[in-house]
C-alpha cells in the first residue's frame, strides 16, 4: 500500500535491520527499542490491524507465530522468555497502520503493561 512505512520495509524501499524473513513475513529491529530485544514481525501483505483480519489472512497469523519462534531463537530469548504485543486503535496506541507484533525481551519485564 502506498505511503505505508511497513509496506515499504517489506519491499526494502525503506532500509531496516532484518532479523528473519520468508515469503510471508519479515522481522526487523524496532527503530526505538524499549528493551534489549525489540523486534517487529510484520506480514508481507498490507493488513491495517488485528481487527481487519479475515479468514483468508489466517495463513499470515500462522506464519507470524512461526516467525516469532525463529526470532526468539535468533535473538537468544527462546529460553529466557519474551513478550508479544500487537497494539490496536487509539487506546491501544497503534501508530503504524500495518499489522505488526512486537517481540520484546532480553530483560525481566515484570507484570507492567507499559
Ligand atoms: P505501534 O505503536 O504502532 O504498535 O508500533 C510501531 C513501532 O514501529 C514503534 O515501536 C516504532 O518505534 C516502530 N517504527 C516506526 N517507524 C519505523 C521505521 O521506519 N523503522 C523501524 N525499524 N521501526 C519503526
Ligand atoms: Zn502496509
Amino acid at each position: 500500500m502506498e505511503d505505508c512505512i511497513f509496506c515499504k520495509i517489506t519491499t526494502k524501499e525503506i532500509p531496516s535491520t532484518i532479523v528473519y524473513e520468508n515469503d510471508k513475513v519479515i522481522a526487523f529491529e524496532d527503530a526505538h527499542p524499549v528493551a534489549p530485544v525489540h523486534t517487529l514481525v510484520v506480514p508481507k501483505k498490507h493488513i491495517a490491524n488485528m481487527m481487519e483480519l479475515t479468514d483468508e489472512d489466517m495463513e499470515y497469523i500462522v506464519a507470524i507465530h512461526k516467525a516469532i519462534q525463529e526470532v526468539a531463537k535468533i535473538k537468544g530469548v527462546d529460553k529466557t522468555g519474551f513478550r508479544v504485543i500487537t497494539n490496536y486503535g487509539e487506546d491501544g496506541g497503534q501508530t503504524v497502520m500495518h499489522l505488526h507484533y512486537h517481540v520484546i525481551g532480553g530483560e525481566h519485564l515484570g507484570p507492567k503493561i507499559r
